[in-house]
């Protein structure tokens, strides 16, 4: 019932968005990695050790929390949520992904349109001269060897273009998410409890410019109230069963 409604809403759309969070790459093996209950961090603070100003003072702390990390998303697969997403894509339903997650499964699952607003894994930037690189030549060292990634030019440390706490989130990223967000006439927020701000706020922005919002998250959220659809389930179960929907229903 409540996925043929989802599966409804986004047959009638002009201008879906998807809203995506920690908890659509967690069934790929990507722990949350702000929630500290999860067994491979609880050693660390993440709001600490993974701070601007732990990166400026101790950047061999940063590297060393980070790296069974960045291990895992570099080796992580893109499950059936992302590949429905990517599906929505193609098929014309879906204009834009906004995500909190920088693992790149979505593009890996063949997405995009893709907005990251907690930025990347996939360049580092030199903190003292700005240049930026591409990550591939340095992250088997970095996985393998536990290498911290210098700068060619000046010999500066790289920080990955992912975005750390007590950091700005990318401006020209934003912009563009302003917009997708006051253009959708559906908000579809996957995997994201909206804890953390200013994304959290998007689905409040959206909702108030008469956009429908379905929620499909694993836990209760602050605009479950607001929802025309709430499944508290996983991903990768809720959404290839609405793609499937989607597909009957254009069949028929
Ligand atoms: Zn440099």
């Amino acid at each position: 019932m409540l996925i043929e409604k989802a599966a409804n809403l986004i047959l009638s759309s002009n201008h879906a968005v998807a809203l995506t969070g920690a908890g659509i790459s967690t069934p790929s093996g990507i722990p949350d990695f702000r929630s500290t209950d999860s067994g491979l961090w609880h050693k660390y603070n993440p709001m600490e050790v993974a701070s601007l100003s732990i990166f400026r003072l101790k950047p061999e702390r940063f590297f060393e929390w980070f790296r069974p990390l960045a291990k895992r998303i570099l080796f992580a697969q893109p499950n059936a949520a992302h590949l429905a997403l990517s599906g929505l894509e193609k098929l014309g339903y879906l204009k834009t992904i906004i995500t909190q997650n920088i693992d790149g499964l979505h593009q890996k699952a063949g997405s995009n349109l893709v907005l990251e607003v907690h930025g990347t894994l996939n360049t580092l930037t030199c903190a003292s001269c700005y240049t930026q690189f591409q990550v591939e030549e340095y992250i088997y060292p970095y996985i393998h060897e536990g290498k911290i990634p210098h700068c060619k030019n000046c010999g500066g440390i790289l920080k990955p273009d992912a975005i750390l706490f007590e950091e700005q989130l990318p401006k020209k990223t934003w912009i563009q998410v302003e917009k997708e967000i006051n253009k959708c006439d559906l908000l579809i927020v996957l995997g994201s409890s909206l804890e953390v701000l200013p994304v959290a706020r998007l689905p409040y922005q959206a909702v108030s410019k008469g956009a429908k919002l379905v929620i499909i998250n694993n836990q209760e959220t602050y605009m479950d109230i607001r929802a025309d659809v709430v499944l508290h389930q996983d991903v990768a179960e809720a959404l290839p069963s609405i793609m499937e929907q989607i597909i009957n229903v254009r069949s028929l």
